[in-house]
């Protein structure tokens, strides 16, 4: 089996997020054709490799983004020109998907490494994360993690997390041509300027501070009604560094709005750069250098496992009209994980 045909596979089969079924059906036959025994529940599919000893779980996601407007390629066809490899999820992250599972099976096939490997295909990455999510909880804990996502083989040593608050600014109504009552919406563009105020002093050494940006307002019913409510949703990208209770305690302190937590879910994580996986990672890509990620993934449900989130690609490319992989990418990924994993046993070993 090779990692362009069957990257080429997945691409053609659609699988926008909810939609998985055809492709992890395809992913548990590969793994099979592989001599691997694995597990399908619902749209996951995981299996096992190795005998005994340290637990490495490498897992990436089968669901894409819908295709959208602007493509000059065909989404679906994977068609290859001047080595790039086009089409919806090629990039983000079927191309991951395939160099992991075809890393891990080189890595095991000859000479194989003193541990064991979990490969986990999941669904709804793109969505809410509901795959992976289900599927930690009935695997044994992995002793690390590697999530596959473009990252052009270089680690993210950590990532930022999503806190949204809603702001809800209160007033009176009244007719607008009797000039009476309170305007929610000029209480609401109060609160939105004393959050640009807003600052954050505590600055992690990979993600910098966190950001936070208002970006949704709606108010007000009619052009002759002085609004009574506007509500405000705010985007915070978290970092290690502050417990969501402390920005909702700074939010507070600013807005004079009611402000509510619409999701926490999504916290940020890190993993000591001097760990086994990071350290497994590097020496595997020994130009690359850790870095933090502004961007989610499906590491937020590996809380307190040390994970790397790395892969072939290129973030950028991701959700975009003719997304694509490079050959030359794909199968430095497949060089690159089949290296990581036989470096992080070693690590594992070592005393
Ligand atoms: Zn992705």
């Amino acid at each position: 089996m090779n990692a362009v045909s069957l990257l080429r596979e997945l691409v053609r089969i659609p699988s926008e997020s909810g939609r998985e079924e055809s492709v992890a059906a395809r992913v548990e036959s590969a793994l099979r054709e592989l001599g691997l025994s694995p597990v399908k529940e619902g749209r996951n599919v995981h299996a096992f490799l190795g005998e005994s000893g340290p637990l490495l779980l490498l897992n990436s996601h089968t669901d894409t983004v819908p295709v959208g407007e602007d493509w000059t390629k065909d989404p679906w066809a994977a068609e290859i020109v001047d080595g790039k490899i086009y089409g919806r999820g090629s990039n983000d992250a079927k191309g991951c998907l395939t160099a992991m599972i075809l890393g891990a099976a080189r890595a095991f096939a000859r000479n194989p490494p003193q541990g064991r490997v979990c490969l986990a295909a999941t669904c709804e990455e793109e969505i809410n994360g509901k795959g992976l999510e289900e599927l930690i909880k009935r695997l044994p804990r992995p002793d690390a993690a590697i999530v596959g996502e473009p990252t052009g083989l270089a680690p993210a040593v950590a990532q930022k997390g999503l806190l949204i608050l809603e702001i809800t600014a209160a007033g009176r109504s009244a007719h607008a041509a009797w000039g009476g009552g309170v305007n929610a919406i000029e209480a609401a563009a109060r609160d939105i300027a004393a959050l640009s105020a807003l600052s954050f002093d505590k600055t992690h050494p990979a993600l910098g501070r966190p950001t936070l940006a208002v970006t949704q307002i709606s108010g007000g019913t009619r052009h002759n009604v002085i609004p009574d409510r506007c509500k405000l949703v705010v985007d915070i990208r978290t970092t290690p560094d502050y417990a969501p209770e402390e920005i909702v305690a700074q939010v507070k302190a600013r807005a004079r709005g009611e402000v509510s937590v619409r999701s926490q879910r999504l916290g940020s994580v890190a993993t000591d750069v001097s760990h086994a996986v990071v350290q497994a990672a590097l020496a595997a890509n020994p130009g690359a250098k850790p870095y933090g990620s502004p961007t989610l993934s499906d590491w937020v449900f590996l809380k307190g496992i040390p994970t790397v989130k790395a892969g072939p690609g290129d973030s950028r490319r991701s959700h975009t009209p003719d997304e694509y992989v490079t050959i030359a990418e794909l199968e430095a990924g497949v060089a690159f994980y089949e290296r990581l994993i036989r470096n992080y046993f070693a690590l594992a070993a070592a005393p």
